[in-house]
């Protein structure tokens, strides 16, 4: 029996700023999370009851969450969690902040996460959370009375044998303890079990802040290795400079590849900039001048020689590799003619950053797209690890956690690199046909359908 429970608690506020609409005009990220799984269902004949299964979440919690704020009134904040399939094991997926978060793209983001775990073969299901909000505009303080006030709303519906939370956008370690301690204090008990992504001190995994981003390095090795590129000879250009690309320019640049663009988000200034230099970025040096939320400072990267250009300028560089690592639709089928022919490879480090008409015209120029679920499975593999870790009271280190995702990370992409290539489809097409079947089977093996 599945039970399919939606929680909708409406707030007694309306959002006045009115952030609740979609953060593009036209775009669901929803609808194309279910055009992707409808393409693959066809393709691998899936029956009636398991489609619609599995093209919709199973459950949804929406939740109001009051907050008091620093000068005495009270906010109220509306929050999600989203379970999309449990049948792999329990839930698992990030809670992001966002001022322009929507049902839809938690539903689709919590789709995505079923597909991650299940392609990475991690014996996991797929959730994800969101809360509409700021927190460039949020002190520490209210922060974390958020995260308090959303533990409150949903942990009779989360636990380390449920749903599992993690960092996801906007959200870090401090976040994550917050919220442990909240669960803790409820439930009474140490459940370190309870969430992923925390600080290292208080049960956290050493490798997980460096996971996702190396994790796709990881398969950018391979990738090169299986096209004849030679890592050292390759140049990248990556959009975002949070925690996923900072990350993976540092483990490129590692095995001498370079970066020669990063972008950000630019909040004083409310629009974005691509950072450029020609010879390559230096982490070290950007690190030092980039606030936590992976803004940089204009000014000070201008002094150091990097070439300040729009935003979107970030994919219209000679490379041989794009990383789109910052927001989902991000390569459409508007911009897609602007990446130039000598680029060979885009490799996902956001959650759902190609659209599937962009990814057709990209695959008929000859480029090889690894899709997002499977290039940035690393965070969820290494949030896995940190379960297992949290759950035993035992810890690894952290030559054994990069160790083992390195294993993890590299036969994920080989099943899908050899499906690929022995059906003739695309490398996206294998992973979804491998993370579907699986999630499929389990259904089935379960009695569902
Ligand atoms: N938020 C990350 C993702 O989208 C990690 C999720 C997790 O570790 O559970 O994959």
């Amino acid at each position: 029996m599945i039970y399919i429970v939606v929680v909708y608690i409406r707030s007694s506020t309306p959002n006045s700023k009115g952030k609740e609409t979609m953060a593009k005009e036209g775009y669901n990220p929803f609808k194309m999370a279910q055009q992707q799984f409808d393409r693959i269902a066809d393709m691998l004949n899936l029956d009636g009851p398991t489609r619609d299964l599995l093209r919709n979440p199973l459950r949804e919690y929406h939740v109001a969450i009051p907050i008091k704020m620093d000068d005495g009134k009270i906010r109220i904040f509306r929050g999600f969690r989203i379970q999309h399939n449990d049948a792999l094991g329990p839930c698992k997926g990030g809670i992001r902040f966002h001022p322009q978060e929507t049902a839809d793209t938690v539903r689709a983001l919590s789709m995505w996460m079923t597909w991650k775990c299940s392609v990475a073969n991690i014996p996991l299901g797929g959730a994800k959370g969101g809360i509409i909000c700021d927190p460039h505009n949020l002190s520490e303080n209210e922060q974390e009375r958020l995260c308090r006030g959303w533990i409150r709303q949903v942990c009779r519906d989360i636990g380390p044998v449920r749903d599992v939370p993690a960092p996801d956008v906007m959200t870090n370690s401090q976040h994550m303890l917050w919220m442990m301690d909240e669960y803790q204090t409820i439930v009474g008990g140490q459940y370190p079990g309870i969430i992923t992504g925390k600080p290292v001190a208080l049960g956290g995994s050493l490798g997980r802040t460096e996971a996702t981003g190396y994790g796709l390095i990881y398969q950018l090795r391979e990738v090169l290795k299986q096209m004849d590129m030679d890592i050292t000879k390759t140049k990248a250009s990556i959009e975002g400079f949070g925690n996923v690309a900072q990350y993976a320019a540092e483990l490129f640049i590692d095995y001498g590849g370079t970066v020669v663009c990063v972008s950000c988000w630019d909040q004083k200034e409310g629009r974005a900039y691509s950072y450029y230099k020609e010879d390559g970025i230096n982490m070290e040096e950007l690190r030092k001048i980039t606030d936590r939320f992976g803004t940089i400072d204009k000014q000070k990267a201008e002094k150091l020689g990097y070439k300040a250009m729009a935003g979107s300028e970030w994919l219209k560089h000679d490379v041989e590799v794009l990383i789109p690592a910052a927001l989902e639709n991000s390569i459409t089928k508007d911009n897609v003619k602007e990446i130039k022919p000598g680029v060979k490879i885009i490799i996902g480090g956001a959650n759902g950053p190609i659209t599937p008409e962009a990814e057709d015209v990209l695959t008929k120029n000859g480029v090889a797209v690894i899709p997002d679920f499977l290039a940035n499975a690393g965070g969820v593999v290494c949030s896995y690890f940190e379960q297992v870790q949290s759950n035993q009271n035992y810890y690894w280190t952290k030559e054994e956690v990069l160790g083992k995702l390195d294993n993890k990370m590299t036969d994920a992409f080989y099943k899908v690199w050899e499906l690929a290539q022995r059906k003739k489809v695309r490398i996206s097409d294998a992973a979804y046909m491998i993370a579907i079947q699986r999630v499929a089977e389990a259904c089935k093996l379960r009695g569902w359908v």
